[in-house]
């Protein structure tokens, strides 16, 4: 037997590379790294996915393992080099991505070190991070060191942590799910669906509230619409607001929204994934009014926080309602109990064992400082009002709503011509050109072209060279 365990840690060791041999790694990825960054100014924010994409599938799993040059030749050209490109400073679709380079250099240390960061007491120092990050968040918002939350994945699970939270602590059951009802709008994000599906409540009466022309929630119509079912023996339970719309960056009236919260007992969940870091612009806070009353919210620092995807938030505001919904034990992890001076992640999530995401959010708070990430957001709101200005010089360019962020809208309207027809064909010859990569949506049958300011790379050069390509494409005898 012993012959056997000795040839096999032979081969087990080949899993524990040693100095020289990871040396020789890290200098290959650097490499990579570096020449990934230094292109990105020549590199496409959007390359068409071609059939040579697949050819990925050649470095299927095997029993023998390979070098890593070809694995980085083929990430350049396979994974990289097609879709859309969330590091380019040309990304303006969707909500871009950010992908701070000290965020890459955290998650490096937590997969290195790989600390249990699910629990206190296996992970002290990491889960203090942790929750020293939610608390200048809860902070940020406005709430009282009685609120609490999580690092989740993204904004999509931390909306659907608040809606089972709400669930829970409203005592919602099975029997009760026909008669409860939740206020959303059309403008609410899709996750918010899921998180309805998922929790068990897709059998609950969804009320879709009226907008008002700036596409808000309009809280006369959310008023009537709860009295209207209370008065039908129906049980009002959840508002989800948006600060901020991914489709239009709209922020919904959460003051007046709080007050028929608390007036009806209704939980009131603050969507913030893409709105909510720009609390660190002062300039905004009357916007903001109101928040502090959400009794959830979401954020998502890999958007307007700039970190790699992976990182979102939910705050609530009341920690006990977070741990009574998650909280539960093991027996297997009875030794954890009366050793905790901090609230475990693994107590307020549905994740237990988890990425230690922290690190790829500390480390670039501390080594920048606050001071230019609220630079950054001013300057994306700036940008975005600077878009909206030029854009709507152009004759036949028709706008929507005033950007209350850096989110805005925009058509061309051609005279002899179908407008969403000629808008699609205006949004593929962007794509297509590929240097700026923009998005399109439909408000009530009408199709609009979208930008969205996030990435933090962007500057006042990639807008005006979004600015040149658009009226170049708009020349006559170009697309029309
Ligand atoms: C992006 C977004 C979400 C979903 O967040 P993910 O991080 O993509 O899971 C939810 N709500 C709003 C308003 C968003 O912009």
């Amino acid at each position: 037997m012993i012959n056997k365990i000795r040839e096999l840690e032979k081969l087990a060791r080949l899993l524990e590379p040693n100095e020289y041999q990871r040396g020789k790694w890290n200098a290959e990825v650097l490499d990579y790294a570096n020449a990934f960054l230094n292109n990105l100014n020549a590199s496409k924010a959007y390359i068409k996915a071609t059939e040579n994409s697949k050819e990925i599938y050649n470095f299927g799993i095997e029993e023998q393992g390979i070098e890593l040059a070809p694995l980085l030749e083929s990430t350049t050209k396979n994974i990289d080099g097609v879709g859309i490109n969330p590091a380019s400073s040309g990304h303006m679709g969707y909500i871009p991505g950010g992908g701070l380079y000290p965020s890459a250099l955290g998650d490096f240390i937590a997969a290195v070190s790989n600390r249990y960061a699910g629990v206190f007491y296996a992970a002290p120092g990491a889960v203090r991070v942790e929750n020293m990050l939610i608390r200048w968040m809860c902070r940020l918002m406005g709430y009282q060191d009685t609120a609490f939350g999580n690092l989740t994945s993204g904004g999509s699970v931390a909306n659907l942590i608040a809606l089972v939270t709400a669930r829970e602590v409203h005592g919602i059951k099975a029997r009760d799910f026909e008669r409860c009802v939740i206020y959303l709008t059309q403008q609410s994000h899709h996750s918010i669906i899921k998180a309805i599906q998922i929790s068990g409540l897709s059998e609950a009466q969804l009320r879709y509230i009226t907008l008002d022309e700036n596409l808000k929630l309009s809280s006369t119509h959310l008023e009537e619409a709860i009295i209207e079912d209370i008065k039908n023996g129906l049980i009002p339970f959840y508002i989800n607001a948006s600060f901020g719309t991914t489709n239009t960056g709209a922020i919904d009236p959460l003051k007046s929204i709080a007050t028929i919260a608390e007036k009806y007992k209704l939980w009131f969940h603050v969507d913030a994934a893409y709105g909510g870091f720009f609390k660190l612009v002062g300039k905004l806070d009357s916007k903001f009014e109101g928040i502090k009353e959400a009794d959830s919210i979401t954020l998502d620092p890999h958007k307007t926080l700039f970190l790699p995807y992976g990182t979102g938030t939910v705050l609530i505001k009341n920690k006990a309602h977070l741990l009574k919904t998650y909280h539960c034990l093991a027996d297997y992890m009875q030794d954890i109990v009366g050793r905790e001076d901090e609230i475990s992640p693994a107590d307020v999530s549905v994740e237990q064992t988890k990425h230690f995401r922290g690190m790829r959010m500390w480390l670039p708070l501390k080594l920048f400082g606050v001071k230019p990430f609220r630079a950054a957001l001013e300057e994306k709101l700036y940008l975005t009002k600077y878009f909206y200005n030029e854009i709507q010089k152009i004759t036949g360019i028709e706008v929507g709503p005033e950007p209350e962020l850096s989110v805005a809208i925009f058509r061309y309207v051609p005279k002899n011509e179908d407008a969403n027809a000629f808008n699609k064909k205006l949004i593929e010859a962007i794509q297509n050109d590929g240097r700026i990569f923009l998005s399109s949506t439909n408000i009530h049958t009408v199709f609009w072209i979208r930008i969205a300011v996030v990435q933090f790379k962007t500057h006042l050069k990639e807008i005006a060279l979004l600015l040149t390509i658009i009226k170049e494409l708009l020349k006559p005898g170009v697309l029309r």
